[in-house]
């Protein structure tokens, strides 16, 4: 492909032509691109997707647009967000080996990341709505927080590493505005481009209308732009997560920042307890055994994160923080002070979990869980128990002492009507 021109937008007609000089393609595809087949796959909001198949197999190429797909050219939105998808990729394969698709090839004027095609996985929130179990679920997700937030952090990096890594990503303004303002400012107001389930209105107004709520919810995003301890995934709902019946990946990193260590385990289990409360309208045999199989999802999580978080603790802290000369060496308990770190972790990842189940109900990007949900009246039951759990948890995150004691309160708001 002709480097360092200007970018432009792929097409399915024009990317075998465009592509065809990228070595690793012509080896994992087939060396002849005539003969490559291109379909444009995308099903996100922001980018191109496309699959490539050949005599050899299959590649993905993934570019970044000027504008958000979602919305469209009215919506401008950088192409550097690519640079920062890819780096993110390459630091969450190192610190979570075998956790993300290989990338082959990057292309920063042309937005273009080439990487593994993930085949037989399908995205995991289809996987939800549809009732299908992943074996080892739990564990890759609670591994894969865990590590990446302890390894990310300076209770492993070098000090000058972790720094110059936080002012690198710092350059990733656009996109975790969108997060700033999609998911902690606009659920709590009547802002232009929200939307909800109509029945919903006089429970939404009640929220929004509760001061020390939207001050809880105020003081996350505090955090979340100015606590940089680790680098967050961003975006780690259940539609950045690909599984076979049995293997699990995370893609689609663009919304990386060096950011609070709860968050991406407290936005994924906000999804799973979507999938939870929007099951009835997707199943009724087998439901009360598939919203179990969910919750078990999310107690697993936590004790795998947490049970790996010490291990880490025990074995990698190589960093500035907690230093093994102030509590080894003196013979004090280190471990103990693991404890109180995870309780703070825990404790945001509460905060940002409820956030997460208001924002896809009040806010501009909801998701298929809810609403594939055709009745309007059901899906309004849903969500409305939904909402409400997610302010119980952002009012009571720190009161918790495990995630059984969540998902008590998530069996409770299951059984009740709210509207
Ligand atoms: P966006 O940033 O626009 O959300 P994603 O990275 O989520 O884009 O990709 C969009 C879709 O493309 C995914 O939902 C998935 O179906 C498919 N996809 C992305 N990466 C891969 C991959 N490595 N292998 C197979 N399919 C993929
Ligand atoms: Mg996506």
């Amino acid at each position: 492909m002709a480097e360092n021109t200007e970018y432009e937008a792929l097409t399915p007609e024009t990317l075998a032509k465009r592509l065809s000089g990228i070595k690793v393609l012509n080896e994992k595809v087939g060396e002849n691109s005539d003969l490559w087949e291109v379909a444009e796959i995308g099903d996100g909001n922001l980018n191109l997707v496309f699959i490539i198949s050949g005599k050899n197999g299959k590649a993905i190429v993934k570019q970044a647009l000027p504008y958000v797909r979602l919305v469209g050219e009215s919506w401008p939105l950088p192409l550097y967000r690519a640079f920062y998808e890819y780096n993110a990729l390459e630091r969450m394969a190192q610190r979570h080996p075998g956790s993300t698709p290989e990338i082959y090839y990057f292309d920063d004027t042309q937005a273009i990341i080439v990487m593994e095609y993930l085949d037989e996985h399908t995205i995991l929130r289809q996987k939800l709505i549809a009732g299908e179990k992943v074996q080892g679920l739990a564990e890759f997700l609670g591994q894969f927080c865990a590590r990446t937030a302890f390894r990310g952090s300076e209770l492993s990096m070098q000090s000058a590493n972790k720094k110059s890594d936080v002012a690198l990503f710092s350059g990733n303004v656009e996109i975790p505005a969108i997060t700033e303002a999609l998911v902690f400012t606009d659920p709590y107001y009547e802002a232009e481009q929200n939307h909800h389930t109509k029945q919903l209105d006089r429970l939404i107004s009640v929220l929004r209308r509760d001061v020390g709520l939207k001050i809880k919810v105020q003081k996350a995003l505090q955090r979340f732009v100015s606590n940089s301890e680790t680098m967050i995934h961003g975006d780690l709902h259940s539609g950045s997560i690909m599984c076979t019946d049995q293997t699990s990946r995370v893609i689609d990193p663009e919304f990386v920042q060096y950011g609070p260590m709860g968050f991406d385990v407290g936005m994924l289990c906000a999804n799973f307890f979507m999938a939870y409360f929007s099951q009835p309208a997707h199943r009724q045999s087998g439901l009360e055994e598939y919203q179990e199989w969910i919750l078990n999802i999310i107690l697993e999580i936590f004790d795998v994160f947490n049970a790996e978080f010490r291990v880490l603790w025990a074995n990698e802290r190589r960093g500035l923080l907690y230093p093994p000369v102030l509590f080894e060496d003196q013979d004090h308990d280190a471990m103990a002070a693991c404890e109180i770190v995870l309780k703070d972790i825990w404790s945001d990842a509460w905060t940002y979990c409820g956030i997460e189940m208001h924002r896809r109900c009040l806010s501009l990007a909801h998701n298929a869980d809810f609403e594939e949900i055709s009745n309007s009246v059901e899906r309004a039951s849903l969500e409305a128990r939904n909402i409400e759990m997610g302010a119980h948890l952002i009012r009571s995150a720190g009161a918790f002492d495990n995630a059984a004691e969540v998902c008590e309160v998530a069996r409770a708001h299951n059984r009740r009507d709210f509207l």
